[in-house]
């Protein structure tokens, strides 16, 4: 590996951490970063197109199942992407609200120019952020092995935020417009280089990228934008094993075209509930919703639309052997692998999904696809309501370069470059939730490496954060990572609900959760335990209120309006009855899991216990007598950072995790 610390920045480019990337995971990442550092920091995001900085590639909508989970865990660390999904958002709907509260999940349709002008509003108000346009090409490693630096090819250049646009969006004038806009210098006639002391890489679909639509292929992560190819062969040259995945998306119509009055009505929520504890204060309106809620509709697909992809299959870039990439997102697939997997279905929904209040783009859900644009029309135009539709642009897959997670540790670090960071699509994961969620650990983490700290993980019983990275590090995915309630075995335990009581006040100690978060967390805690009171020491029929409310048909309104006066006597501020409502259902939720809570806290204990024992750098698998040959191989390839970690990792018995765990206790014992 070549030292090239020598080739450093001038002092104007050296920062703290350098954030590569501005999609979901970057934006996360960089946030974070700047809030850990604390004053004084210093963090570049470089991206390739600042003025995109925050774009939903595909499906304009936040959240949903297990996803919208995470962004409450986001927005309770500090994060932004409940706060960009509540100012954009034009349709809000809790996902199985009819289900148990540990599966349901919050969703919102959002403007997709709005969110991302908020993304980059919220990252302008962060002096430690500077924007730099540009491409990286390559990673600079020290002589000590660790990640010093990035170098940007010629064309780099500083961006600012534009205030008047900012403006603008707040007043609601015009599109929603990008933020970073302004170029502060001329673009450099020759290669940069930003020093760090910790890299955080999230290059979404855009390493080595290929889009195809039937037999065109043109390089880009996301349409009218180009590929980074550069990083992926730097990445590749200091020994980074890479993976190709691939996904895609669908057409865009005209809404105008569309006779949408003639479809089903998908209604949001009469009373739309924010993601983020902060929003109604944070708006710049302050109010919620911000934007106008609209509706969507619904269509589906016929058995003439699927003898058409079944007749035009060949011309699929996916069958015809096009692409190279094997494998793409199993649960969001395309419809022309839907008519292959589901053959005797005669019909799929196709949610109809506008794209902005400001355009009249239709998203169509449910048909995304790589057919060539002569067959992309009629199957289009076959769907009811959309006999007229105007194509404003066609479906496309994107195939990309990813680094095959089992390299990264659980805090996002890559085993084999220390301060270097990897977090997002990068990972082989789907989903802009996801993304989010790993640039906030990434970006944490790097300001923690840059600052001389610790490096912190977050518990499988603690968020699903923890249990996608848990995943992501102890088994290989096949296909595109994306997060179901049902990868979490404590999923009662992380709800929705309750995000900011699993993770307000660890996000304080590192320093992610402001003063104002922390007080209005404390304030609802204070509150909840005075309608806990309420509701043990209050009667009804002889019954406390507390096991009248472990009754399904306990009736919300009537307890809520049982509690509120014992509350404002209890506590000195006033509170709106939403509040107190959704507080009253916390503790509703908490009284009726209480018993499966704690049957699982001994589950938890064990895998805590497992979980807080490292295993040294040192540990070498293949030295180690008592091994079974599969075990050998599988930690050798994941080279586990906890016990913990080696007794999740496929093909490790609990007979190898004794034999493991005996060698640490003996490392330990010599050292
Ligand atoms: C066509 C398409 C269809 C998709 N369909 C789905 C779907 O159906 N379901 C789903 O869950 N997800 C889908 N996604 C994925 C979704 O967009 C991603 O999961 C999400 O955006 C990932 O966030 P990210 O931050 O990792 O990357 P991205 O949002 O892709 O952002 C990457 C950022 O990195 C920048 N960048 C990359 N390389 C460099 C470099 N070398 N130097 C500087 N900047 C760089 C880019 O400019 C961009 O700002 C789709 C994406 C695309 C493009």
């Amino acid at each position: 590996m070549q030292d090239s610390s020598a080739n450093l920045a001038s002092a104007t480019d050296r920062f703290d951490v350098v954030v590569i990337g501005g999609g979901h995971a970057g934006a996360e990442a960089a946030r974070a970063a700047a809030a850990a550092l604390g004053s004084g920091g210093r963090v570049a995001l470089v991206s390739m197109e600042p003025a995109r900085i925050g774009q939903m590639s595909c499906n304009p909508a936040i959240g949903g199942l297990a996803k919208g989970q995470m962004v409450r865990e986001i927005d309770a660390l500090g994060g932004i992407m409940g706060l960009a999904a509540d100012a954009s958002g034009i349709q809000f709907k809790v996902l199985n609200s009819s289900k148990g509260p540990a599966v349901r999940g919050p969703r919102a349709q959002c403007d997709k120019y709005a969110y991302r002008a908020e993304v980059q509003r919220l990252l302008a108000r962060f002096e430690a952020i500077e924007v730099f346009a540009g491409t990286v090409d390559e990673i600079l490693v020290g002589a000590d092995g660790a990640a010093c630096g990035v170098r940007l090819p010629p064309g780099a250049h500083r961006v600012g935020a534009d205030h008047a646009a900012i403006d603008r969006n707040a007043r609601g004038d015009a599109i929603a417009q990008p933020v970073f806009t302004i170029a502060l210098e001329a673009p450099s006639s020759s290669a940069r280089t930003l020093a760090a002391n910790a890299i955080v890489l999230t290059t979404g679909t855009f390493m080595r990228a290929l889009m195809h639509t039937g037999q065109s292929t043109n390089e880009g992560g996301r349409i009218g934008e180009g590929s980074a190819r550069g990083i992926s062969f730097a990445l590749k040259s200091l020994g980074f094993e890479l993976g190709r995945l691939k996904t895609g998306t669908p057409p865009r119509v005209a809404r105008a075209s569309i006779d949408w009055d003639a479809l089903e009505p998908a209604l949001g929520d009469s009373v739309p509930v924010a993601f983020s504890d902060r929003s109604p204060q944070d708006l710049p309106a302050a109010r919620f919703p911000h934007l106008a809620q609209t509706d969507c509709r619904e269509t589906a697909t016929t058995p003439e639309i699927h003898a058409l992809i079944r007749e035009n299959l060949a011309r699929a870039p996916m069958y015809s052997g096009q692409i190279e990439a094997e494998c793409g997102p199993r649960y969001c697939p395309s419809i022309e692998d839907k008519v292959v997997r589901f053959a005797s279905r005669d019909a799929h929904h196709v949610f109809l999904e506008p794209e902005s209040l400001f355009t009249d783009e239709i998203y169509l859900n449910g048909v995304s696809t790589s057919l060539p644009a002569d067959v992309q029309l009629p199957l289009v135009r076959g769907l009811r309501g959309l006999e007229h539709a105007q194509i404003q642009k066609f479906g496309y897959a994107v195939e990309y370069d990813m680094v095959w997670p089992h390299q990264i540790d659980s805090t996002a670090e890559t085993k084999r470059i220390p301060r270097l960071f990897l977090a997002g699509q990068i990972n082989g994961t789907s989903g802009y939730e996801e993304a989010g969620a790993q640039g906030l650990l990434a970006g944490l983490n790097a300001a923690r490496r840059a600052r001389g700290l610790e490096c912190v993980r977050l518990g499988r019983d603690t968020a699903y954060t923890g249990v996608m990275f848990d995943d992501l590090v102890t088994r290989t995915p096949r296909e595109p990572y994306r997060m179901f309630t049902s990868r979490a075995e404590h999923r009662l335990l992380l709800r929705a609900d309750n995000a900011d009581e699993r993770l307000a006040v660890l996000g304080a100690s590192w320093g992610l959760v402001d003063a104002a978060q922390l007080a209005a967390f404390e304030e609802r805690m204070r509150a909840k335990a005075a309608i806990v009171r309420a509701m043990s020491e209050m009667r009804e029929g002889g019954m406390r209120l507390i096991d009248l409310a472990k009754r399904p048909d306990a009736d919300l309104a009537w307890l809520t309006a049982r509690v509120e006066p014992a509350l404002a006597a209890a506590i000195p501020v006033a509170h709106a009855t939403a509040f107190v409502s959704s507080l009253v259902d916390r503790v509703v939720t908490d009284a009726r899991y209480e018993g499966y809570v704690v049957l699982q806290n001994a589950a938890i204990r064990r895998q805590r216990d497992y979980d807080s024992v490292s295993i040294p750098d040192s540990f070498d698998p293949r030295a180690l007598l008592g091994l079974r040959g599969e075990a050998v191989e599988m930690l050798a390839r994941f080279k586990p950072r906890t016990l913990g970690q080696a007794s999740r990792i496929a093909g490790i018995s609990p007979a190898d995790v004794t034999v493991v765990a005996m060698w640490v206790r003996r490392t330990a014992r010599s050292a």
